[in-house]
């Protein structure tokens, strides 16, 4: 193990520069590579695009022996293997598209790896711990560290076998990375890995270049369109299928002239990495692609990412518009969002075990929190990362054009009362019809026209009943049924005997840009 750490930072500093070819650290880089070579474990929390691999890369070339990286994807990996090779640094992988295992077994037996990349599930194996105890090992650096954390977006059971393994090597040290950990997940995190409590270095999650907006969607082809004309440089647009990923690659390059290719899943192998290529090689290319497309693409120009429909949460959020604007020059993360989106993922809850479902349903209403208020977006998702932001950052939607928060708690008990008289099983437009009294035929059948709610919502009030429904779903308080209808759930009952206030807010200009974008 290294020995003094104030002997050893100007040796770093000399090895970001000969071998990384960089002048200085960048935020808490210094910080964590100071710890990783005085042999202290560390949870590193740093935004996307903020070096995090260099923190363990430069302790593995100084430190005698290899530093086992475990890493979930082999993507990943391969991409960080050549960017490794590429500085000089002897790196090797081993995973199932590998041939090469004998060269890179023998090579880490003679002691010639600095870096050896590994899949979590090899953790696993009793063959691996012998295989890894036939040489001396320098760090053990855990990339994507919140997927050992069923707090974290993005669990993967393989990841909680590192532990006993780790522990078989008790003298090395371990630095865990990851981009998107809440306040729950790092406790968690931590605990999972035997990482102590002062290890963790949190750094600033701001991204002051990337302009934040979220808007409801009502023409989705239309809204990017104009956020393409806007910003003219490469974007990605995640929708949340397949299907609708095709149909926005398609829509979007007839409405704009432009190129704009799918990636996803389905997609054949060649296919996907021809687009991906293409993507990135691209100075204007616009990609339409779920959510697969992204992890540990370095492409630093993407000037925006815009959302059709709602992320999975606020941290897959922060994730997938981390990747606009890499290089520091301005860049947007729209959103456009829908009423529906909310229904679907509170909808999925009941399939969920029991024991996530917590943690899931909390993860929806920080969701919805953001996507709803009338403050600072930076300031909401800086706060969520455990920051203290000032109120107002300039830089979204809301800062720019303050919306209107208006209190609607009578307008919103008219509706659930209209929903829960005309029996939990219709959907807003149905809702709607009613309370304004309209002349429908469908409503005489049912009745509905001699319920007390018919007809009681009447001028303005009429035109918010749209956002109202749209937030009281977005907050849990309207639920789907299984026939697409609306039911009473969440804080209903409350609002209903006035034990709750409900306040929306309305967006500023409901800009109405010409058509001719098509629908989507
Ligand atoms: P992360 O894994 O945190 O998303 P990366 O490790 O991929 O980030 O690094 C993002 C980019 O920043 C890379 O292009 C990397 O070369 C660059 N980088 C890392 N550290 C520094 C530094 N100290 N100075 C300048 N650029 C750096
Ligand atoms: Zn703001």
């Amino acid at each position: 193990m290294a020995s003094s750490p104030t002997l050893d930072m100007p040796n770093a500093r000399e090895t970001l520069r000969a071998t990384f070819g960089f002048d200085d650290f960048r935020g808490r880089q210094a910080e964590v590579v100071e710890r990783t070579l005085a042999g202290k474990s560390s949870l590193a929390v740093m935004p996307t695009g903020a070096g995090k691999s260099l923190t363990y890369q430069l302790p593995a070339v100084m430190l005698e022996g290899t530093c086992v990286v475990i890493s979930p994807l082999i993507a990943l990996m391969h991409d960080q293997l050549r960017s490794a090779r590429a500085n000089g640094i002897r790196a090797a992988t081993l995973t199932s598209a590998d041939a090469d295992w004998r060269e890179t077994q023998d090579a880490f037996r003679a002691g010639e790896l600095d870096l050896l990349y590994i899949a979590p599930e090899r953790a696993s194996q009793p063959a691996f711990r012998d295989f890894l105890s036939s040489s001396k090992l320098a760090l053990f650096a855990i990339d994507e560290a919140h997927c050992v954390s069923e707090w974290g977006h993005d669990f993967r059971p393989d990841y909680r076998m590192l532990r006993p393994l780790m522990d078989a090597f008790p003298d090395v040290a371990r630095l865990a990375l990851t981009a998107t950990a809440d306040g729950q997940t790092r406790v968690d995190v931590m605990a999972q890995l035997g990482i102590p409590e002062e290890g963790l270095v949190l750094a600033g999650f701001d991204r002051p270049n990337i302009r934040y907006a979220i808007r409801p969607r009502d023409n989705p082809v239309r809204q990017i369109a104009a956020l393409m004309a806007e910003r003219p440089g490469p974007g990605i647009v995640y929708a949340q299928t397949r299907r609708k990923v095709e149909e926005l690659a398609e829509k979007l390059a007839a409405a704009t002239g432009r190129k704009v290719l799918p990636y996803h899943a389905g997609l054949p192998a060649e296919t996907r990495a021809a687009n991906q290529a293409a993507f990135v090689a691209s100075e204007d290319m616009v990609i339409a692609a779920t959510v697969a497309f992204g992890m540990g693409i370095d492409k630093p120009d993407v000037r925006f990412v815009a959302h059709v429909g709602v992320p999975k949460s606020v941290e897959a959020y922060y994730q997938e518009t981390g990747r606009a604007g890499r290089d520091g020059d301005p860049a947007a993360a729209a959103m456009f969002w829908g009423a529906g989106d909310f229904a679907t993922a509170r909808a999925r809850l009941a399939e969920v075990d029991e024991d996530r479902r917590n943690a899931e349903r909390a993860r929806l209403d920080a969701l919805a929190g953001l996507v709803e208020t009338a403050g600072c977006r930076r300031a909401v998702l800086l706060r969520h990362f455990g920051e203290s932001p000032p109120e107002s950052c300039g830089n979204c939607d809301n800062c720019l054009d303050r919306p209107a928060v208006t209190q609607v708690t009578e307008l919103a008990r008219k509706l659930l009362s209209a929903v829960y008289r005309t029996g939990q099983s219709f959907g807003l437009g149905h809702i709607q019809k009613v309370l304004t009294g309209a002349n429908d035929e469908r409503i005489r059948q049912r009745g509905h026209d001699r319920l007390s709610v018919f007809g009681i919502v009447e001028g303005e009030d009429a035109l918010l009943l749209q956002p109202l429904g749209r937030a009281l779903q977005a907050r849990g308080d309207l639920v789907p049924t299984e026939h697409g209808g609306l039911a009473l759930g969440g804080s209903a009952r409350e609002i209903l005997t006035g034990a709750r206030e409900v306040e929306i807010v309305v967006p500023p200009k409901r800009q109405r840009r010409s058509r001719g974008g098509g629908s989507g």
